[in-house]
């Protein structure tokens, strides 16, 4: 499907410095050990905010996950000890990181909110309503959590990891590469 001469110099004309050999396969981003994301928008390629957050990976073999059948204890060891790391910071513009604050904050304070004051308001009037705004509390974590995300890593080997979660015009940026 891909015709593109492999040996072509990065489409991107932004001075990347050591960011410059990040590839793009298919819908992931490909990141080379000890190299990082280039300092662009993941989103709209945009060039990104200064400093940009360092972030650490993890990630582990999805075969791992068949030990929760056994024993969820066994699974979170097995799991500590074989996963890897890289450390990378995908880069948001300033647009792009204002809408990712604002998604964050829109569950996530309502969350602790009613979680901490049910828990507050609950210890002297016990009733199921507290019980109820706790657990609204606890599932807006869940859209909390998604609107935090950033680069979600499909997997971290020795040579580099690969991660999904960019847009096209950050994808469109980036040399093509075959794994
Ligand atoms: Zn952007």
């Amino acid at each position: 499907m891909h015709n593109e001469n492999l040996y072509a110099a990065p489409k991107s004309d932004l001075n990347d410095g050591v960011t410059a050999s990040c590839q793009r396969i298919g819908k992931l981003v490909f990141v080379p050990a000890n190299h990082d994301f280039p300092e662009r928008c993941i989103i709209c390629n945009a060039p990104s905010k200064q400093p940009t957050k360092q972030r650490k990976m993890y990630w582990h073999s999805p075969w791992l996950f068949l030990l929760i059948l056994i024993n969820l204890f066994i699974y979170i060891i097995v799991a500590m000890i074989m996963r890897k790391s890289m450390q990378v910071s995908p880069g948001y513009c300033d647009i792009h990181a204002k809408k990712r604050r604002r998604n964050m904050s829109m569950f996530l304070i309502p969350a602790v909110a009613l979680m901490l004051g049910s828990l507050a308001l609950g210890m002297s009037n016990s009733g199921p309503v507290y019980v109820l705004a706790f657990c609204v509390g606890f599932l807006l974590l869940i859209p909390g959590a998604i609107a935090s995300k950033t680069v979600t890593p499909k997997r971290i080997d020795q040579n580099g990891a690969t991660f999904m979660g960019c847009k096209e015009p950050f994808l469109n940026s980036l040399p093509v590469g075959r794994k």
